[in-house]
C-alpha cells in the first residue's frame, strides 16, 4: 500500500477546492449528514446544493463521459469527498438516484434507457426510491411477492413495499417483482422501473421516533409499467439486483476519523458537572479509543481501494467496513448523547440545541445504518462463511 496521493488526484483536488471556496454554503455543521429528511424544506435545500454541484459538474464523476461523468478515477473520488468534507459540505442524499440507480443502469441499461434516465438522474430533476423490501421478505429478500404478470406492452404489478425510503417524495422506483410465479427464489425475479404517478400506486407514509417521515410503505394496485422499463432480462433481474446492493454496500468507511474529531469538539463545547466534558478523563479516553477503530476501519478503507486500483474485484472488505463503521458510529452517537446529558433530548431548530441538534438526529438515524442495506446480523453471516470459511 502506498499511501501517497498521485499527482493527478493532486491536480484534481486544486479544482475541486477552487470550486468549492466560490460555491460551497458556508455552515459550521454539515447540514444534510443523515438519509432521514426531516421535511419538505429541506428536501429542498438538499435539490438545491445537488443541483449546484451539478452545474459544477461534480456528480457523477466517476461515470464514464459518455454518460455525463468525468471518468474520473478512484483516487480523484477519494479526493472529491474529502474535500467536501473539508468545507462541512456532503454529497447531498435525495433518493437512491446517484448511488444506486445511475450506476446500475449503466451497467444494465439498454441504450435507450439510458439516453432517458441517467441525464435527469445526473441533474438531479428526477429522483428515486429502492423497491426491494415487503413486509415478509427483508434479509431473505428472494421470498417477496409483489406480482409483475405480462399483459401486452406491459406489466401489471400487484402487492406491496415496505421501508421505501423517500418513496413519498421520489419520481421513479427501481422495483423488483416476481415476474414468474412458478418459480422459487432468486429465479423468477424482474427488474423494473416504475413511474410513481402511474394509477393504482399509492404511498403510505410511516412516522418515526423524531416525528418525521423517511419510510413509506408502498401499494399496487394493477400499476400498468411500460415492458421497455424491464432492466436486464426477463425472470433474470436477481443479477441486476445485486449490482445495486454491490454498489449499496460499498459503505466508505473514511468518514470515521472526521466524526471522532467532531466528538472531540463538541466534548470540549459542552461541560459536565459546570467543567469541559474533556477534562474528564474518561471522556477522553473513550474518545481515544474510539479514534483508535475509526483509524483501523480507515485503514481497511485503503484496502479496498488499493483493489480497485489494481481493477480486482470488490473483496470482503465491503462487509467487515459496513459492519464494523455502522457499529461504532452506533457506540459513537450513544455516547455524545452522554456526554451531552439533558441537552441530548433537544432536536433541530430548538433554541437551546447544541449543534443545531444534529447529534440528537445522528443517535436516532444510527441504529437504522445497522439494518440498510443488509442488517449487521447478515453481514457476520457472509463475513463467517464467505470470508473465514465457517460452516453454515
Ligand atoms: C434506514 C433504512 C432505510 C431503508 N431503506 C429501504 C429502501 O429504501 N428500500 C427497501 O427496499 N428497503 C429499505 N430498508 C429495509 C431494509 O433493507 C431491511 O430492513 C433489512 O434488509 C432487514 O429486513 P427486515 O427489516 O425485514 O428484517 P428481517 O429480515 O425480518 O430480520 C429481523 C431480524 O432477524 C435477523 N435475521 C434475519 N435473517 C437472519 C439470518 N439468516 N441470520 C441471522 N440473523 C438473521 C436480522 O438481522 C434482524 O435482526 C431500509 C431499512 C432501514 C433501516
Amino acid at each position: 500500500m502506498d499511501f501517497k496521493y498521485p499527482p493527478q488526484a493532486e491536480e484534481f483536488r486544486k479544482e475541486i477546492r477552487a470550486w468549492l471556496e466560490v460555491n460551497a454554503p458556508r455552515h459550521k455543521h454539515p447540514p444534510y449528514d443523515t438519509i432521514t429528511v426531516a421535511s419538505d424544506e429541506e428536501w429542498e435545500e438538499r435539490k438545491a446544493w445537488y443541483r449546484k454541484l451539478h452545474s459544477g459538474g461534480w456528480i457523477g464523476i466517476a461515470w464514464p463521459r459518455e454518460y455525463g461523468g468525468r471518468d474520473a478515477d478512484v483516487m480523484q473520488a477519494v479526493v472529491f469527498h474529502e474535500e467536501l468534507a473539508r468545507f462541512n459540505a456532503h454529497l447531498p442524499y435525495i433518493g437512491a438516484g446517484v448511488a444506486l440507480a445511475g450506476p446500475t443502469l449503466i451497467q444494465w441499461g439498454t441504450e435507450a434507457q439510458k439516453k432517458r434516465f441517467i441525464p435527469k438522474i445526473l441533474s438531479g430533476e428526477e429522483t428515486w426510491c429502492q423497491g426491494y423490501s415487503e413486509p415478509n421478505a427483508g434479509s431473505d429478500l428472494t421470498a417477496l411477492r409483489t406480482m409483475a404478470i405480462e399483459e401486452g406492452d406491459y406489466f401489471v404489478v400487484n402487492g406491496s413495499k415496505i421501508w421505501t425510503s423517500q418513496a413519498h417524495r421520489t419520481d421513479w422506483m427501481f422495483l423488483l417483482c416476481r415476474t414468474d410465479p412458478k418459480q422459487p427464489g432468486s429465479r423468477g425475479l424482474s427488474y423494473i422501473l416504475v413511474d410513481m404517478k402511474t394509477p393504482g400506486l399509492t404511498t403510505r407514509p410511516m412516522v418515526e421516533i423524531n416525528g418525521q417521515v423517511s419510510f413509506n410503505q408502498v401499494f399496487f394496485e394493477n400499476v400498468r409499467v411500460p415492458k421497455e422499463n424491464l432492466v436486464g432480462k426477463k425472470n433474470e433481474g436477481w443479477r441486476v439486483a445485486t449490482t445495486t446492493l454491490a454498489f449499496e454496500r460499498n459503505f466508505g468507511g473514511r468518514q470515521y476519523p472526521n466524526l471522532v474529531r467532531d466528538l472531540a469538539r463538541m466534548a470540549r463545547e459542552v461541560q459536565i458537572n459546570g467543567r469541559p466534558a474533556w477534562e474528564d478523563s474518561a471522556v477522553r479516553q473513550q474518545i481515544a479509543a474510539f479514534m483508535c477503530e475509526a483509524e483501523a476501519i480507515k485503514y481497511n478503507a485503503f484496502r479496498g481501494i488499493t483493489r480497485r486500483l489494481k481493477r480486482q474485484p470488490p473483496g470482503p472488505e465491503s462487509s467487515v467496513l459496513k459492519l464494523a463503521g455502522t457499529e461504532l458510529n452506533l457506540r459513537i452517537q450513544m455516547f455524545a448523547m452522554e456526554v451531552l446529558g439533558p441537552y441530548a433530548q433537544l432536536s433541530r431548530g430548538e433554541p437551546f440545541a447544541v449543534d443545531g441538534g444534529k447529534w440528537l438526529e445522528r443517535a436516532i438515524t444510527a441504529r437504522g445504518g445497522t439494518i440498510a442495506g443488509g442488517s449487521n446480523q447478515i453481514q457476520h453471516n457472509i463475513i463467517g462463511e464467505r470470508v473465514l470459511k465457517l460452516p453454515r
